[in-house]
C-alpha cells in the first residue's frame, strides 16, 4: 500500500487490492446499542456480530483472504492421514523459515499448550519481552511462570523509538544470573509485542538475544503470530533492511530460533496454526502430543481447506503491498486522534491503533476498568467494537487482589484489507467526540467473574448510570444521525 503523492500535494495510502465480494454491515441507532452492550454485560467480547457496525475487536480470523486463497481451497486434498495439502504446507512453512520440521496446530494458542507441556516444569520461569494473554495461561497452567523484561520505554506510552518491543539485554542477563539457567524453561521473544500496543523487535535485538542463549544453552522460541507486521517495521525503521527482500528476513529470524510457533488467524490470513523446529529431539517430542491434542500430524485439527488457504496466504505475506496496510492505516487513525489530543500509543504500532485509557479516563480508578468503561463507551457512541487490554484482561492474584495491568488500553485492530479509509475516518471522528465528553464515561464492576480468562465472557455492569447520560449527549449533539 504505496504512499501516492496526490495532485492536491498530499500523500494519500493507495489501496493495492480491490474489493470483489462484500458483507452488509448495520449501523443501528444508539438506543439499540445501549441495550445491546446492556445485554453484553458491557463486555465487547459478549456482543453480537449483527449488532456491530466495524469490528475491530481483532485481526484473528477475519482478515480477507485472497482469490487465490479461495482458489486454493477448491483443490483441498482430504485425507486423515498423508494429505498433499499437508505437504504444500509444510514445505511452504520450511522454505519460509528455514527451518527441518513442522508441525500442525488448530491455532496458536494449541501451539502454547504443547511448547508449554515440552518445555514447562512447575517452578521454572519463561522469560519474554512481554506475554500475551493465551501464553501467560498455559505456562501458569503447568506451574511455570513469567518474567518480562521489555524495555523500559515499551511500556511508556509515547515515544519516538521506533522497536519498543525489544528485549532488555541487561535485564536478560540478570534475569539468568538471578534465577540460573537451570530454572529458565525458556526465552520468548514475540513478534510485533501485542498487549503493548503492536510494538515491533529489531532485527539487532533478536540478534543479540539468540547470541545470549546459544551461549547459556536456553531455548529461543519465537511467537510469529504477528510477524507482517514487524516485518514491515523491519523494512521501514531499520535503514539497515530497506533494500533486503523480507523473505530473507526471515529466514535470517528463522535462523536465529530454535522454536517457532504461530497463529495463522494472524500470519498468513487464514485459520490454523503449527509449530518449526530443526531441532531433532524437540520435533521427536512434540510429535507425540499433536496427535493427543489435535490431531494427525497431517492435520493436526484443521480442515485442509484452511491448510489450503494458509500455504498461499503465508507466501502472501512475504510482499510488501500486501502487508502494509494494516500499519499503514494505524499510522493514519493515530495521527488523526493525535491531532486531536486523543492520547495513543506512540509511534503507532502493527495490529491496531491503541488508545490510552489511563490518560483518556484519568478519573477511573484502574480498579473500576478504564479501559473495559472506555471500549463499552466507545460501542455506544460509535457502533464499533474495540478490545480492554487492560486490567480486566489480567488474572486476580490468588489472595483475590487485582493485578493492576501496567498499560490499560483500548485497542481498535484492524482486520487486515478489511476496512476503507472512510470507515477509518469514521472511527477517528467518534473517537474524537468521546474524548470531549469523557468526563461522561464511569467505571464498571463485575457481576459475574470467570476464574480463567475472565475478560472472554465475564459480565460487568456500570457504577452508575453513565452510559444512560453519554446517550443524552450523543443525541444532543448528533440529532437524528446514527
Ligand atoms: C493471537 C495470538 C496468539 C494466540 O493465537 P490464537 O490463534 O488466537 O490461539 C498468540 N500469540 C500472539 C502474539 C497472538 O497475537
Amino acid at each position: 500500500m504505496p504512499n501516492v503523492k496526490f495532485f492536491s500535494g498530499e500523500n494519500i495510502p493507495l489501496e493495492m487490492h480491490k474489493v470483489r465480494m462484500v458483507q452488509r454491515v448495520y449501523l443501528n441507532p444508539i438506543e439499540e446499542r445501549a441495550n445491546s452492550i446492556k445485554e453484553a454485560g458491557y463486555n465487547t467480547f459478549l456482543l453480537r456480530n449483527r449488532d456491530i457496525f466495524l469490528d475491530m475487536l481483532t485481526d484473528s480470523g477475519v482478515n480477507a483472504m485472497s482469490e487465490n486463497q479461495y482458489a486454493s481451497m477448491l483443490q483441498a486434498d482430504d485425507s486423515y492421514a498423508g494429505s498433499e495439502t499437508y505437504y504444500r504446507l509444510e514445505s511452504v512453512l520450511q522454505d519460509m523459515f528455514n527451518m527441518q520440521y513442522f508441525l500442525p496446530a488448530h491455532q496458536g494458542r494449541a501451539c502454547e499448550h504443547i511448547i508449554a507441556k515440552l518445555l514447562v516444569t512447575p517452578g521454572s520461569t519463561a522469560v519474554m519481552n512481554y506475554h500475551f494473554t493465551t501464553t501467560k495461561a498455559h505456562i501458569c497452567m503447568v506451574g511455570g511462570e513469567i518474567e518480562e523484561i521489555i524495555i523500559d520505554e515499551g511500556l511508556q506510552i509515547s515515544s519516538e523509538l521506533p522497536f519498543k518491543g525489544n528485549l532488555d539485554i541487561e535485564k536478560l542477563k540478570a534475569s539468568i544470573a538471578r534465577l540460573g539457567k537451570d530454572k529458565i524453561c525458556f526465552v520468548r521473544i514475540e513478534a510485533g509485542t501485542n498487549l503493548v500496543g503492536g510494538q515491533p523487535v529489531s532485527m539487532d535485538n533478536m540478534r543479540e538475544v539468540s547470541k545470549i542463549c546459544r551461549a547459556e544453552g536456553l531455548t529461543l522460541v519465537y511467537d510469529a503470530s504477528l510477524l507482517s507486521d514487524n516485518l514491515y517495521f523491519i523494512k521501514t525503521r531499520d535503514p539497515n533492511f530497506k533494500d533486503t527482500d523480507i523473505r530473507e528476513i526471515t529466514r535470517e529470524i528463522g535462523s536465529m530460533m530454535d522454536i517457532i510457533y504461530f497463529s495463522a488467524r494472524k500470519l498468513g490470513a487464514a485459520r490454523g496454526g503449527g509449530i518449526l523446529t530443526s531441532n531433532n529431539e524437540m520435533f521427536m517430542k512434540m510429535r507425540e502430543m499433536i496427535p493427543l491434542y489435535e490431531g494427525f500430524l497431517t492435520y493436526g485439527g484443521m480442515s485442509v481447506r484452511e491448510m489450503e488457504a494458509m500455504a498461499i496466504g503465508l507466501q502472501e505475506s512475504m510482499d510488501m503491498d500486501i502487508i502494509s496496510q494494516t500499519p499503514i492505516f494505524v499510522e493514519v487513525l493515530c495521527k488523526e486522534l493525535l491531532a486531536k489530543g486523543v492520547p495513543v500509543v506512540t509511534p503507532p504500532g502493527g495490529l491496531g491503533c491503541h488508545v490510552d485509557a489511563r490518560q483518556f479516563c484519568e478519573h477511573i480508578p484502574q480498579e473500576k476498568y478504564p479501559a473495559g468503561a472506555l471500549a463499552a463507551a466507545f460501542y455506544l457512541c460509535s457502533g464499533v467494537r474495540g478490545m480492554e487490554r487492560g486490567t480486566l484482561s489480567e488474572q486476580r492474584n490468588p489472595d483475590g487482589s487485582e493485578t493492576l495491568a501496567h498499560m490499560e488500553l483500548l485497542r481498535l485492530a484492524f482486520p487486515k484489507r478489511v476496512f476503507t479509509l472512510s470507515q477509518v475516518k469514521y472511527v477517528a471522528d467518534r473517537l474524537t467526540w468521546l474524548y470531549e465528553n469523557r468526563k461522561l464515561i464511569g467505571g464498571l464492576t463485575f457481576e459475574e467473574e470467570p476464574r480463567v480468562l475472565r475478560f472472554f465472557f465475564g459480565r460487568l455492569k456500570p457504577l452508575t448510570n453513565w452510559p444512560d447520560e453519554l446517550l443524552k449527549k450523543f443525541r444532543a449533539d448528533f440529532g437524528e444521525s446514527l
